[in-house]
């Protein structure tokens, strides 16, 4: 991990504006008035626009992704379809990798399919399969890498290029890599989005997302979808989010040590089929990992040949790892998806996602250990 990261994640400059104040004040207040008739250069009218809280963080955002500028959203999934919207008209048409967030997948299968906005999804794993569904009307590739549940890499170099060559705009995903562990615009991409409620905030007690790019992009998000649609980060959330950055870089250090010893674990159990997490050597992508990210997080799946109900028995026998569906907060999760036949694959083993949290991994792994044992 890039060192200077614990450094952007934790300096802020002495401030005299707010009297030397080492965390950022809540600007509460929806409106900023003018000394005189005529508008200040104070950019800050109106906190559906600009909100100074919430710009500090979309500053240190912008920093840690290496961005000119970032547009906060008060959820993820705001971020989502602000930036996708900020990309489309009706003919349009997008390439989109399969295993995308389910959320991401249903607003454009289903949301935006009503103004005329195509969608095709492709394996992302594979350059020639993008390649193949670009046609006249595409104007943009959607990525998410690793994917959500089977974590699957896309070469984002590769896309990169491959998006110039057809004058394709890309939006990224970064919510599982962070930017501590992957920068997808120093490899090509236009936008990147995340959804902050997850490591960034990394309590599990706040919703947001932001979008990263070039200052123009911004400025164009801010003035159409982020006004006009409106759905913005409270200063609130921002502090909180401010909050989670400084210790992010230190977090997921140890999430992602904490998973790399579950995800061995797991993948030393007879019974286990597959552990999906591009930090083990053994993964299929790992190569491609170390080429474009700098680490991994502690939030992994694994295959395992039982039946629904066996896997939910088991997964309500740990102490842990609680039923859930989030993931980058302090508490370690287990969710029971679905038979990979949901995800296009063959074999009916069940798919289970598991996020390690902060706990000690001795009593994480014990914690397995006693479950797979009840139920073997
Ligand atoms: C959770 C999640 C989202 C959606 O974020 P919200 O903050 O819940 O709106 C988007 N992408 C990924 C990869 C996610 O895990």
């Amino acid at each position: 991990m890039d060192k200077s990261l614990f450094t952007k994640a934790t300096y802020d400059e002495h401030d005299e504006r707010h009297h030397g104040a080492v965390t950022f004040p809540i600007y509460q207040n929806t409106l900023f008035t003018f000394a005189g008739y005529h508008k200040p250069a104070n950019p800050f009218t109106y906190s559906r626009s600009l909100n100074p809280t919430v710009s500090e963080l979309e500053k240190k955002l912008a920093a840690l992704e290496g961005g000119e500028a970032a547009r906060c959203c008060g959820s993820g999934m705001a971020a989502i379809t602000a930036a996708v919207l900020s990309q489309v008209k009706a003919g349009d048409h997008i390439v989109c990798v399969n295993q995308v967030y389910s959320g991401t997948r249903a607003f454009l299968e289903n949301f935006i399919a009503r103004f005329n906005v195509r969608t095709s999804f492709v394996n992302g794993a594979s350059l020639q399969e993008i390649e193949a569904a670009i046609c006249d009307d595409t104007i943009l590739l959607y990525l998410e890498s690793p994917t959500s549940f089977l974590f699957e890499l896309q070469d984002l170099a590769a896309c990169a290029e491959l998006a110039k060559r057809y004058r394709l705009k890309t939006i990224f995903d970064n919510s599982w890599a962070t930017p501590c562990y992957q920068q997808p615009l120093k490899l090509g991409m236009d936008l990147v989005v995340h959804s902050l409620t997850k490591y960034v905030g990394g309590h599990s007690d706040v919703l947001g997302g932001v979008i990263v790019g070039s200052k123009e992009a911004i400025e164009q998000i801010l003035e159409n979808e982020g006004v006009l649609l409106g759905g913005v980060m409270s200063s609130h959330t921002a502090s909180l989010m401010l909050r989670g950055l400084r210790t992010l870089p230190l977090r997921m250090e140890r999430y992602q040590r904490t998973g790399m010893i579950v995800a061995e674990y797991l993948s030393k159990q007879p019974f286990v089929h597959k552990v999906n997490f591009p930090g083990l050597a053994r993964h299929p992508q790992h190569e491609l990992a170390k080429q474009q990210m700098q680490g991994f997080g502690g939030l992994l799946s694994f295959e395992w040949d039982v039946s629904p109900e066996q896997a939910q028995a088991w997964a309500d026998k740990l102490k842990y790892f609680r039923n859930g569906c989030s993931w980058g907060g302090y508490e370690s999760l287990v969710l029971v998806i679905a038979p990979v036949t949901a995800f296009g694959r063959s074999e009916s083993h069940m798919l289970i996602r598991l996020y390690a949290g902060m706990e000690d991994p001795d009593d994480l792994i014990l914690d397995l250990a006693e479950a797979f044992a009840e139920i073997l």
